[in-house]
């Protein structure tokens, strides 16, 4: 009798115990601190995201995950680290997304992306990357797809939004600050140290000679007002240049033009250049490849090489962003 009353008061207690704990975990926080706490966007997943891709002439609709492993297939060697793919995954795919939220380009009104890469990203299909691939096609089709699939909707925001991803392929030391290249100066385009060098890269270091005549005629077409009139060793003035060696500004037979512009006219690997009479040609000593803008992926690779992470690799190439998942604003698929 007794025992059975002890019983029935301990399962009494305990019932209470267990309710208030529940009451306690409930009421853990004030109402004002519950405000404050903000919930994180879970993202969506990438194969939930259509997006239009104009190739060639056709406008093609994909999902997104599709999309970002043809960019990867024709934008990084496959033979590249997997966290240094990671990272390109995610380039790719705030790249897209940047450019679904700012709305189509005038090039491409009914697409939200297209393969030209003096306009948007180069795409390669599975099929025209196996060809390429050889004997490595299945492994590098797998590395690819699993790229894309372990940093799924993760995306690069600034201030909560998708940022102007821009890469290329090696640094001159450094990587240049947008508005050194471009019009606009972007916070999160500045410039930081890149290690790769000419063990990492090939033809690292790279010369293009041309002579006298065609020097002169080629700049003359863009720059009539230049004036070669004396020997070739006046031709050049001293260039200013930013920290990673990149021509700002050089003048050129008397006129100041931009070291981007020289490196267009001349098809330059970069613009981080010498350039001099030599031998009766003219003759431009060139580092690195590419614009020199956001992420190098060859620094990209040497860094996963070191063991860094595809997350380590973003957040030091593009300066103050977050990478995190991500609901685009505008659909594609809501068009
Ligand atoms: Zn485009």
């Amino acid at each position: 009798m007794k025992k059975s009353l002890i019983a029935a008061w301990m399962l009494i207690a305990v019932v209470f115990a267990l309710g208030l704990m529940g009451l306690a975990g409930r009421s853990i926080l004030p109402n004002t601190q519950k405000e404050k706490i903000t919930v994180p966007d879970p993202g969506v997943s990438d194969s939930s995201v259509s997006i239009r891709v104009k190739i060639g002439d056709t406008v093609q609709k994909m999902n997104l995950d599709s999309y970002v492993q043809g960019v990867l297939r024709a934008e990084m060697p496959a033979s590249f680290e997997l966290e240094a793919l990671k990272a390109q995954a995610v380039a790719a795919r705030t790249e897209t997304l940047y450019k679904v939220e700012n709305g189509p380009v005038a090039n491409h009104p009914d697409a939200d992306i297209c393969n030209n890469i003096n306009c948007c990203q180069a795409y390669k299909t599975e099929e025209d990357a196996q060809a390429a691939w050889g004997e490595n096609a299945d492994y590098y089709s797998a590395k690819i797809a699993t790229a894309v699939r372990e940093t799924d909707g993760m995306t690069i925001l600034y201030q909560d939004k998708p940022i102007l991803a821009a890469f290329f392929s090696a640094a001159s030391g450094q990587t240049n600050n947008s508005g050194d290249v471009w019009i606009n100066d972007l916070p999160y385009l500045q410039s930081v140290q890149s290690p790769e060098g000419e063990n990492e890269v090939p033809n690292y270091y790279s010369i293009a000679t041309f002579s006298q005549e065609e020097f002169k005629s080629t700049f003359l077409s863009q720059f009539p007002e230049a004036d070669f009139s004396g020997s070739a060793n006046t031709w050049f003035g001293a260039p200013t240049r930013n920290d990673s060696d990149m021509v700002l500004s050089i003048s050129i037979g008397g006129v100041t033009v931009k070291g981007t512009q020289v490196r267009s006219l001349f098809a330059l690997r970069s613009a981080a250049f010498t350039v001099a009479a030599e031998d009766g040609n003219i003759v431009f000593h060139v580092t690195g490849y590419g614009h020199g803008v956001g992420m190098s992926q060859y620094g990209a690779n040497t860094m996963a090489q070191q063991g860094k992470t595809y997350l380590e690799i973003l957040e030091w190439y593009y300066t103050g962003v977050t990478v995190a998942p991500y609901t685009p604003k505008t659909l594609a698929s809501d068009n």
